[in-house]
């Protein structure tokens, strides 16, 4: 009886294990990304500015992954020394388009979390996929120059190597594996979902409560799907969205959370696997129909930073506390837009001094909040870098 127990004990034990093997075979790998931001952000890549030799060895890098994953490669050339890098996996004429910017801020610059990561999440994602039998190919696309002006992306879409009508969508992704505005909070932005009520659909059955599902013009034309939007494919952006690093030295590949980056891989892939497998093809809607829990989210996002930060500047208290009210009241796109703003200025002390000079002074005043303008400006202060800007800032303080 007990050599029976015992051995059933074992059974389950093996069965055990081996569910696990099973789970931990079809997920993405947090070593494989690792070892990829790593080479890419590396100095030796000085940054991965576009034109640069960093920049080349790295679309050699890339293409050499995707050639290892049984890629169909090309290199698109586009002046300058610039190049995207594009890999087909599979012959259906249908795809899906998985794609990501390269290209980084130049010496000095690792720019790993924007976008080292998002270029290795398009690789590992592709590799998860490889076997799974999907019904369209796959296409991921190595972005350059983005950082100047979306000009790779910008490049592709006038010149795509596989006609854009046969996208069943683009995958984006740009800015990942860190917390956003170095909350503890993890959260993921997904954009694009207002432009097809298809990819709602399939966003909504796999939605996770960190999951920001918000419309893309809370950030405006910033990352490499704005080229898509204009082309009318249907889209999704996916960011883990700024930090204080960004754009900065302190981007480094040892900063990034790769357990998250692999699960949010591993994720993204389930959602690449629902899009691929849809019965009808998305379709791009002319007039976009915004997420529905958006303002609840942008809520949430006050309140996360309200609980965490308790050294929160009196500018940022003031505007939050705005912001809940106006939010309540106010359904315009415009209020989204400036408290996202608020966010972003508050996410990057490099970055406040612009955002809060030239969009949210300018809107309190335009709402005559003269006391919310001053204390934005004077936030702005803090951060000014020039002379210039300090007189500037100083004089609309002034002003009556
Ligand atoms: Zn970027």
């Amino acid at each position: 009886m007990s050599d029976l127990l015992h051995y059933c004990r074992r059974l389950q034990l093996l069965v055990a294990s081996l569910l696990l093997a099973l789970l931990t075979l079809s997920a993405v790998s947090a070593d494989r990304l690792k070892a990829q931001v790593t080479w890419l952000a590396d100095p030796a890549r000085e940054g991965r500015y576009a034109g640069s030799p960093g920049g080349a060895a790295a679309a050699q890098y890339i293409a050499g992954q995707l050639k290892e994953l049984g890629c169909d490669v090309q290199m698109q050339e586009f002046g300058g020394g610039r190049r995207n890098v594009a890999g087909r996996l599979g012959s259906a004429p249908r795809y899906i388009l998985i794609g990501a910017h390269y290209d980084g801020q130049g010496p000095g610059m690792p720019s790993a979390s924007d976008n080292a990561a998002g270029v290795a999440v398009s690789i590992e994602i592709l590799r998860e996929l490889k076997s799974k039998n999907l019904p369209v190919s796959l296409v991921v696309i190595a972005f350059d120059d983005e950082e100047q002006g979306l000009n790779g992306s910008r490049y592709y879409t006038d010149h795509p190597l596989y006609p854009l009508e046969n996208a069943q969508a683009a995958i984006i992704f740009d800015t990942m594996g860190r917390q956003f505005m170095d909350l503890s909070a993890w959260t993921m932005f997904v954009l694009g979902t207002e432009y097809s009520k298809e990819l709602t659909g399939v966003v909504q059955k796999r939605s996770r409560p960190d999951m920001f599902v918000v419309g893309s013009d809370l950030i405006g034309p910033r990352s490499d799907f704005a080229p898509f939007a204009v082309k009318h494919v249907p889209y999704l952006f996916f960011s883990h969205a700024t930090h204080k690093d960004y754009h900065g030295p302190g981007d480094t590949a040892d900063r990034i959370d790769y357990t998250k980056l692999a699960q949010d891989a591993t994720f993204i892939a389930q959602i690449v696997d629902d899009v691929a497998r849809l019965q009808s093809p998305p379709k791009y809607l002319a007039q976009p129909a915004y997420p529905a829990a958006e303002t609840a989210t942008l809520e949430r996002e006050v309140e996360l930073v309200e609980k965490e930060r308790k050294d929160l500047p009196e500018a940022y208290r003031m505007m939050f506390a705005d912001l809940k009210t106006r939010l309540k009241t106010d359904d315009s796109r415009e209020v989204r837009r400036i408290g996202t703003t608020v966010f972003l200025a508050l996410a990057t002390p490099r970055f406040s001094s612009f955002m809060l000079t030239f969009f949210v002074g300018p809107y309190y005043e335009k709402e005559n909040r003269r006391d919310l303008a001053v204390a934005a400006y004077q936030e702005a202060l803090k951060w000014a870098s020039s002379p210039a800007e300090r007189q500037e800032l100083e004089e609309k303080i002034r002003a009556r």
